[in-house]
């Protein structure tokens, strides 16, 4: 197990209520180890809500409930997880620390997440710190997973997109563009306020430093609100099904329905559909031609329903698919 430490966030900014981004500078003199774009480590609060198992599910799912101490209030603990860095090794060896995206994560029972609670909740009152293990670690990285790959699609849902930020922002410093390749960031979240990074990828877009081309898309578009033409609508894995010629999950879904119940099921879920569209300035067809199933890897990390749907858009197109697992 590696050593554990304490750091202080010097940096805490609320995107929107359930999402944040943070930076971490590790304890006293010392300095974070090296690392490579992609990968994690673990951080630890010792003021987390916590829970415990109290059975399991129809679905075969663990069910969680609050602990309560003998005076019927929640018991407070350390809890630890994995977070991927999303500020790139050149911004962690010129300033000193590490950037993190992280939602609040929907707990049990409408709780919030135990230790996603407690980073949101980090402040004056309760304090800066954060315990981290000095050890880096993963091998979700470029040199990793692409291989002798031309085109890499990378595709990120809400605080998915981190290790791709990583990865985007240090290849935008060090690249001079002779590595040949092609990358390809598809970024979904709910609203445009949650594309967290839009600002640096489209800079780093404009910039051309390499060849990058950035995809963002939100699920959720409000009908009141304008709407920003360099993002596009749908979920990641249905924006990913349209760049291949594919239908929709939901589509898929009503053309295979067996039943009456499975069609009616299908049938409400397209009439909730938000129908992938591309940013205005992004043609499909040059899009398919850039990621072009021969030549590429498609690497994803977020979501797990959308990660077994991208998995499957993989499979039919024949598509090197690589995963990050959270
Ligand atoms: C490699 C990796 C990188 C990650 N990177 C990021 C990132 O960049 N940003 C980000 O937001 N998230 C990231 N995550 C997810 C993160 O590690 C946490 O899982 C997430 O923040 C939720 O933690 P929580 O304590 O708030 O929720 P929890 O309280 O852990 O709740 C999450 C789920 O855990 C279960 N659970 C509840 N109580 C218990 C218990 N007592 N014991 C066991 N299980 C329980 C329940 O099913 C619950 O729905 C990453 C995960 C991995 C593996």
């Amino acid at each position: 197990m590696a050593e554990r430490k304490t750091g202080t966030v010097v940096h805490k900014e609320l995107i929107t209520p359930g999402l944040m981004r943070f930076r971490l500078a590790p304890e006293g003199e010392s300095q974070f180890p090296d690392y490579e774009a992609g990968q994690y480590i673990a951080l630890r609060r010792d003021d987390c809500k916590l829970t415990r198992k109290t059975g399991v599910g129809q679905d075969g799912k663990s069910i969680y409930e609050p602990e309560y101490d003998p005076w019927g209030r929640q018991t407070v603990g350390p809890v630890t997880h994995f977070y991927s860095i999303a500020s790139a090794p050149f911004d962690t060896r010129e300033h000193g620390w590490l950037e993190f995206v992280v939602a609040l994560e929907d707990g049990v029972h409408g709780l919030p997440g135990r230790l996603s609670e407690a980073l949101f909740g980090m402040g004056q009152e309760t304090g800066c710190e954060l315990t981290y293990h000095n050890r880096i670690a993963g091998d979700f990285t470029l040199d990793t997973r692409v291989q002798d790959a031309q085109s890499v699609l990378m595709v990120g849902t809400g605080t998915g997109v981190a290790p791709f930020v990583s990865m985007v922002k240090e290849l935008a410093a060090r690249s001079d563009g002779s590595d040949g390749r092609r990358y390809t960031l598809v970024h979904t979240n709910r609203t445009a306020l949650e594309l967290a990074y839009q600002d640096a990828l489209f800079e780093i877009e404009a910039a051309g430093r390499f060849d990058f081309m950035y995809v963002p898309t939100i699920s959720r578009p409000a009908q009141d609100v304008a709407i920003d033409e360099r993002i596009g609508q749908g979920r990641a894995s249905n924006v990913v099904r349209h760049i291949y010629g594919l239908p929709t999950a939901e589509e898929d879904k009503q053309t295979n329905a067996k039943s009456d119940v499975s069609r009616v099921a299908a049938e409400l879920a397209l009439t909730r559909l938000v129908h992938p569209v591309l940013p205005r300035h992004v043609h499909v067809s040059d899009l398919r031609e850039r990621v072009a199933p021969v030549s590429s890897v498609l690497l994803t990390c977020g979501n797990p329903a959308s990660l077994a749907d991208l998995r499957s858009t993989a499979a039919r197109r024949e598509i090197r698919f690589e995963l990050e697992e959270w």
